[in-house]
């Protein structure tokens, strides 16, 4: 175990481990098979008090930090990718923008019934015309009165690539109210399912983490009462880069797994697999390979963990959460790769476990800002304004 983890932390690793490998791994190539998105798993973790892990206790989750929701999944995406996509999704996304940016009364009426896992969150900023660049969004949002004289918003546009859309209950959509406002011309409101004029359309066909249920969100003519907005109207800018600031060192912690299950999987298979009278591990080309996995997983831990401490602390951490990002993404590329190598031919067939996360660790490098983005984040930190 990491010798800077808690003991608390070391128990909760164990715990969350043990669960991992009775529920999710057994299910994990099922899932990726059949596109289906783990909705009893899903309460099984809730059932662990993970899915409210933090969220404040008064908004009826378990106020656990970063750290302890680090260690949650490293050990959830090992078992099983789509998995930790859909948690990562539903608490560091979803429920923390409300957590973030909502009022008290905002908090209190949806974030309980998260934290439970009764319902499922959502994000919703990515749209066909824009996923790097937030200020292009094109989904609007323009004042009205409902029938009975209330103060009403009406949405029109439409979201794509949104994780656990098609079985969300609580969405925190990204809007423009004033297009010519640039980054103030970006809102957030709370959008719930069910909301007439709001459909959504399941997305398949995805390379990898393919239980995460992504649909394509559409708004025509969608009310919802002014009471939804999180923050201020022009606030939604800010909302979002605060958000994915922080969402994204779980990211990195899901790298963890990924690359750990595939270390793993590695290790079993060189101690086990003969070729010319020996098994692999004996043989220098593959102990290197070993080393060097062993390595970068070890650099990402550390990278991941200072992330998520300075967060904890309340500390600036967005250059420190890109670096973690975009190395342990990569690492996990790095690793995944090797692991599948170390399979040879058998590692590039279902249902490999290797074959699985060499697809499920690519998109890491896309979600949540692309590589080529937190290299922007981390060189803007490092040279300031010129
Ligand atoms: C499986 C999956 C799940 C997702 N889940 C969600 C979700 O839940 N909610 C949500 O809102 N979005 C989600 N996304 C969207 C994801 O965040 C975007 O795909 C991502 O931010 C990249 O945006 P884009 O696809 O529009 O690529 P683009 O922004 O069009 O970028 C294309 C390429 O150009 C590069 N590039 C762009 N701008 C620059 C620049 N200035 N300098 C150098 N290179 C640049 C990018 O790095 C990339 O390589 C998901 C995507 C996937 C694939």
């Amino acid at each position: 175990m990491q010798p800077f983890y808690t003991e608390q932390q070391t128990m909760l690793a164990t715990t969350v481990r043990e669960f991992a490998a009775e529920k999710l791994a057994p299910r994990a190539d099922e899932v990726d098979t059949l596109e289906e998105f783990p909705i009893d798993q899903f309460r099984g973790l809730a059932e662990l008090g993970l899915t409210g892990m933090t969220i404040p206790e008064e908004f009826g989750g378990s106020g656990g930090g970063y750290r302890d929701f680090m260690v949650v999944l490293e050990e959830v995406a090992a078992a099983c990718g789509s998995t930790s996509t859909v948690l990562i999704t539903h608490v560091s996304l979803g429920s923390q923008t409300i957590n973030q940016a909502g009022s008290d009364e905002q908090r209190q009426r949806w974030l309980p019934s998260l934290a439970s896992g009764q319902k499922i969150a959502a994000f919703a900023l990515t749209e066909a015309g824009t996923g790097s660049d937030a200020l292009a969004l094109e989904t609007s949002l323009t004042r009205a009165k409902s029938a009975e004289g209330k103060d009403e918003y009406i949405l029109n546009g439409s979201k794509l690539f949104c994780t656990n859309g098609a079985v969300a209950d609580v969405f925190s959509v990204f809007t423009n109210h004033d297009r010519a406002a640039g980054h103030r011309g970006v809102t957030a409101v709370v959008v719930e399912k069910g909301t007439p004029g709001f459909t959504v359309n399941p997305q398949h066909g995805k390379m990898g983490m393919k239980g995460c249920a992504t649909a394509e969100l559409v708004f025509d003519d969608c009310r919802i009462p002014v009471g939804n907005r999180l923050g201020e109207e022009g606030e939604g800018y800010r909302i979002a880069l605060k958000i994915l600031d922080s969402s994204r060192i779980m990211i990195a912690a899901q790298c963890l797994g990924l690359a750990k299950g595939a270390l793993e999987a590695a290790l079993s298979y060189a101690k086990q697999r003969e070729t010319f009278g020996r098994v692999l591990a004996t043989r220098q080309a593959i102990q290197f390979m070993l080393a060097d996995m062993a390595t970068e997983l070890d650099a990402a831990r550390l990278l991941t963990y200072r992330a998520a401490a300075l967060y904890d602390e309340g500390l600036p951490h967005g250059k420190e959460s890109a670096m973690a990002k975009l190395y342990a993404s990569e690492a996990a590329g790095r690793i995944a790769s090797k692991a599948l190598q170390i399979h040879g031919g058998v590692g590039y067939f279902k249902p490999s476990v290797v074959e699985r996360i060499y697809r499920d660790q690519r998109v890491t490098e896309i979600y949540e800002g692309t590589s080529e983005i937190q290299r922007l984040v981390i060189s803007r930190a490092l040279i300031g304004d010129i």
